[in-house]
C-alpha cells in the first residue's frame, strides 16, 4: 500500500533534515564551501523557478479575475478594503512590537563586552556598511515612490521581478480595458490568458513537487552558515521579544478569519502551512507568492477576483512581520547604545515603519535595510548607526525567515476577509492537502 504524506509533512522531514545535515557538515572546514557550493545550489533553482512564474501568474490571473468581475466599481471596492485592510494590520503589528518591547525592555542590561563582541568582526563591519549604502539607495520620498508606480515601458517593468506594483498597474488598465471593449472584442485575449493562467497554475503544482529536496538544501545552508550559538545566546532576549509579536500576530490572523470570514482558524493555518514553510525556508515573500496565490485560490476559496489582486499587493508592500520585527529592533538598539526615545519618537516609529513596510522588497534581508531608515527617522546618532545594526546581524537570518512567514500570512489573512466582504469566499476547489 502506497502511503502519500501531506505536502507539509514532506517540507517539515526536508527541513528538519537539512538542518541537521548542515550542523553535522559545520564541524568539518570542508563542510561549509560544500554545502554552498553543492547543495545550495538546488535551492536556489527551486527559488529561481518560482520568481519565473511569478510575473506570469500575476498578469494572468489578475486579468482572468478583473475580466470575470463584469463590473468595473467593484475592483475599486476591493482596492479600498484591502489597501484599509493592510493599514490595519501593519499599525497593529508595530504597536504589537513597540508595546512588547517597551515592557520586556530586550536591550537594558546588555553589557559592553557583549556589544564589543558581537560588532567587532571584520565580516560583520563590511556587511554592515553594505546595508547602510543600500539604505541611501531605497531613501526616496513618497511622491517619487507614487510617480515610480506607473511604468514608462512595460516590457522592462515585465522583465524585473522587483516592478511588480508597476505590472499590477499596467494590467489593472488593460483588464479594466478589456471589460470596456466588450465581451466579443476582448475574447481572443481574454481566452489567452485564461489558458495560460490554467498552465501557470499547473507549472506551480509542477515545482511544488521539488520543494522537500529545495528546503533541505536552503536549510542546510542557513544552519552551516549560522554564528556561535554563544553569540546567538547573547541576543536570546531580543529574538523571543520578536518572536512573541510574531506570535501575537498569527493570533491577530486568525481572529479575523475567524469572527470575520468565519472560518475556522485551525483549518486556516493548516491549508496554509506549506506555504509558510516555503516562506520560513526562503525568506522570500516574492518567492513563496505563486504558491500563496495557489493555495489561497484553490485550498482556501478565494475567488481568483480577489486573490489575484490582493496577494500581489500584499507580497510587495504588505509586510507585518517585518515591520514588528523594525519596531523592537529599534527599541533594542537605542536601549543597548543608551540612546532615549520619547514617546513622539515611538509614533515618529510607528509612521516610518509602516512606509517601510511598503517600501521593503519581498527579498532577504531588506527589512534590515529598511530599518535603518527607521533608525535614521528618530535621529538615531549617525556614529552609532554601524554599532547599532552590526548588534543584530548574528540573528538577523532567521528572524527574517519568521517575520516572512507572517508576512506572508498577513496577505492571505487580508484576502480571505477582503473575499468574505464582497462575498467571494467560496467552497475550496481542493480539499485534500
Ligand atoms: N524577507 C522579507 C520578505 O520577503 C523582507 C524582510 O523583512 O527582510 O517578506
Amino acid at each position: 500500500m502506497k502511503i502519500k504524506l501531506a505536502l507539509h509533512w514532506q517540507i517539515i522531514i526536508g527541513m528538519v533534515l537539512g538542518g541537521v545535515f548542515g550542523a553535522l557538515l559545520a564541524n568539518f572546514d570542508w563542510g561549509k564551501p560544500f554545502i554552498e557550493n553543492w547543495i545550495y545550489p538546488f535551492g536556489e533553482l527551486f527559488i529561481n523557478l518560482l520568481k519565473l512564474i511569478a510575473i506570469p501568474l500575476i498578469v494572468a490571473s489578475l486579468i482572468k479575475g478583473i475580466c470575470d468581475m463584469q463590473d468595473i466599481s467593484k475592483l475599486s471596492s476591493i482596492g479600498i478594503r484591502t489597501m484599509a485592510l493592510y493599514i490595519f494590520t501593519t499599525t497593529c503589528a508595530i504597536v504589537i512590537g513597540l508595546t512588547i518591547a517597551n515592557i520586556v525592555k530586550p536591550g537594558s542590561g546588555i553589557s559592553e563586552e557583549t556589544i564589543a563582541q558581537l560588532t567587532s568582526d571584520a565580516e560583520t563591519t563590511s556587511i554592515v556598511s553594505q546595508r547602510i549604502s543600500d539604505s541611501e539607495a531605497q531613501d526616496t520620498n513618497f511622491v517619487e515612490y507614487l510617480v515610480s508606480i506607473v511604468p514608462d515601458n512595460i516590457f522592462s517593468a515585465l522583465g524585473d521581478n522587483n516592478q511588480m506594483l508597476q505590472v499590477i498597474f499596467f494590467t489593472m488598465l488593460l483588464g479594466i480595458s478589456l471589460l470596456i471593449i466588450g465581451d466579443e472584442k476582448a475574447a481572443p485575449l481574454k481566452r489567452f490568458f485564461d489558458s495560460l493562467n490554467d498552465a501557470v497554475l499547473k507549472m506551480v503544482d509542477l515545482i511544488i513537487k521539488i520543494a522537500p529536496i529545495a528546503v533541505f538544501a536552503l536549510l542546510a545552508n542557513v544552519v552551516v552558515g549560522t554564528d556561535d550559538v554563544d553569540v546567538l545566546l547573547a541576543l536570546l532576549k531580543y529574538s523571543f521579544t520578536v518572536l512573541a509579536g510574531l506570535a501575537l500576530m498569527v493570533v491577530v490572523y486568525m481572529l479575523m478569519v475567524s469572527l470575520y470570514a468565519k472560518k475556522n482558524p485551525i483549518w486556516f493555518l493548516k491549508k496554509m502551512s506549506p506555504v509558510q514553510l516555503l516562506a520560513f525556508s526562503t525568506s522570500s515573500s516574492a518567492a513563496a507568492l505563486p504558491v500563496n496565490m495557489e493555495r489561497v485560490h484553490e485550498h482556501i476559496g478565494v475567488d481568483e477576483e480577489v486573490s489575484s489582486f490582493v496577494l500581489p499587493v500584499g507580497a510587495t508592500i504588505n509586510m507585518d512581520g517585518t515591520s514588528l520585527y523594525q519596531a523592537v529592533a529599534t527599541i533594542f538598539i537605542c536601549e543597548a547604545l543608551h540612546f532615549d526615545i520619547t514617546f513622539g519618537d515611538q509614533l515618529t516609529i510607528v509612521f516610518t515603519a509602516l512606509l517601510a513596510s511598503i517600501g521593503t522588497a519581498g527579498v532577504p534581508g531588506v527589512g534590515m535595510i529598511m530599518l535603518i531608515i527607521v533608525l535614521q527617522s528618530i535621529n538615531f546618532p549617525p556614529e552609532k548607526l554601524p554599532v547599532g545594526i552590526a548588534l543584530i546581524l548574528s540573528v538577523d537570518r532567521i528572524l527574517d525567515m519568521c517575520r516572512t512567514t507572517i508576512n506572508i500570512t498577513g496577505d492571505a489573512a487580508v484576502a480571505t476577509v477582503v473575499a468574505k466582504s464582497v462575498g467571494k469566499l467560496n467552497d475550496p476547489k481542493v480539499s485534500e492537502d
